[in-house]
């Protein structure tokens, strides 16, 4: 039987779980129209949750991990792709109850893959990632509730992680002042400053007691922290503004007021990205493919060996990853 090289977790019979890079059986691969060879993957807060198991995010055993890949098609029984063709997947499930992207081979429904976005390289698509996704995911639906540059400012929560550093990128190409809310002003001010942003605000402004309504110092926001972070950030948006709410670094909780909502007229549009309609993933990876300057990309992003997966899913959950880190699978 022919193998392949992935890291599979598998759970003991005490219940913990373990991780380990290895062989595995090809005959082995779940069901899917596409057998993808993957040359690239990255890492998520999700991916940093399922390494370390601090979440139930694996909801199946054994997984091979990873919510991304990217590569070339090797076979395909589905008319949409054939032998060559370089594709993209993320969420659907993948590295959660579908075998994911921290292997040399995934074999997955060809209704999850989207083509390689023109002019991009798998390595890029990775660096854009989940994450990234989910940044252009919150960006269209701020537009999608009228939102424009001459709205106002427009406020990034964990600005410095992989969903901030995209939507900086993003809403400053398309003209908006961002404020960059970070706990790293020091160390990442410059990368977010150079990203586009107007102006970088420590996070602890945004962690205080939450008031119904604060002063308004912006006319959207895009969340990634949640809790108290995303209550202020919500009291302190203007009359008619949007909010896309897609994280929880800072806690699954909300601890705020209606007064937002039925005072303001203030919208809090919710962003999922792991079922996100077909239909809606292409136009947003197509906007991404042209709304994001590949060299700001390439700035806010590294290169790692799949190997170091490990110890930067520790990294990502202390909050100490700088932007976005890509996986070379089959360097
Ligand atoms: P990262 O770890 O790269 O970024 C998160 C950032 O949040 C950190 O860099 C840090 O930013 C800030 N942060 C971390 N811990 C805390 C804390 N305790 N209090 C306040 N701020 C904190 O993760 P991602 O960008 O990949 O993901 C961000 C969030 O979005 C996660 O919760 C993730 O699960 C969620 N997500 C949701 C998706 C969806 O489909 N809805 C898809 C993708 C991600 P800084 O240092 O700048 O303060």
């Amino acid at each position: 039987m022919a193998t392949f090289q992935g890291f599979l977790l598998t759970k003991d019979d005490d219940g913990s779980q373990r991780l380990a890079w290895t062989d595995i059986d090809e005959g082995d691969l779940m069901d899917g129209e596409v057998t993808v060879e993957v040359s690239h993957s990255s890492l998520n807060y999700k991916d940093g949750l399922a390494l370390t198991g601090s979440s139930p995010v694996v909801r199946r055993w054994p997984m091979v991990p990873g919510i991304d890949l990217a590569g070339r098609v090797r076979g395909s029984s589905d008319p949409t792709f054939a032998p060559g063709d370089q594709v993209v997947l993320n969420g659907w499930g993948a590295g959660e109850t579908h075998w994911g992207g921290y292997a040399e081979l995934a074999r997955v429904p060809a209704g999850w893959l989207v083509p390689l976005p023109a002019g991009l390289t798998p390595s890029d698509a990775m660096a854009i990632g989940t994450a990234g996704f989910t940044a252009m995911l919150c960006v269209l639906a701020l537009e999608a509730h009228g939102i424009e540059p001459s709205s106002g400012p427009v406020v990034v929560t964990g600005a410095a992680g992989g969903v901030g550093t995209v939507a900086v990128a993003l809403l400053a190409q398309r003209g908006h002042e961002v404020v960059a809310s970070t706990g790293r002003v020091e160390e990442e001010g410059d990368l977010l400053r150079s990203l586009g942003a107007a102006q970088v605000l420590d996070r602890s402004e945004l962690e205080g007691d939450v008031r119904p309504l604060g002063r308004e110092r912006w006319a959207a926001g895009v969340d990634a922290v949640g809790s108290t972070t995303l209550a202020n950030v919500l009291s302190m948006t203007s009359y008619g503004g949007t909010v896309a709410a897609c994280g929880l670094a800072g806690g699954m909780d909300l601890p705020g007021s209606v007064a937002p909502f039925i005072l303001r007229g203030v919208t809090l549009a919710g962003i999922d990205s792991v079922m996100c309609p077909l239909e809606r993933r292409l136009a947003a990876w197509e906007r991404l493919g042209t709304d994001l300057p590949l060299e700001k990309l390439r700035s806010l992003s590294e290169v790692r060996p799949i190997g170091d997966a490990p110890q930067l899913a520790e990294e990502i959950l202390a909050g100490r990853v700088r932007g976005r880190v890509v996986f070379d699978v089959d360097g």
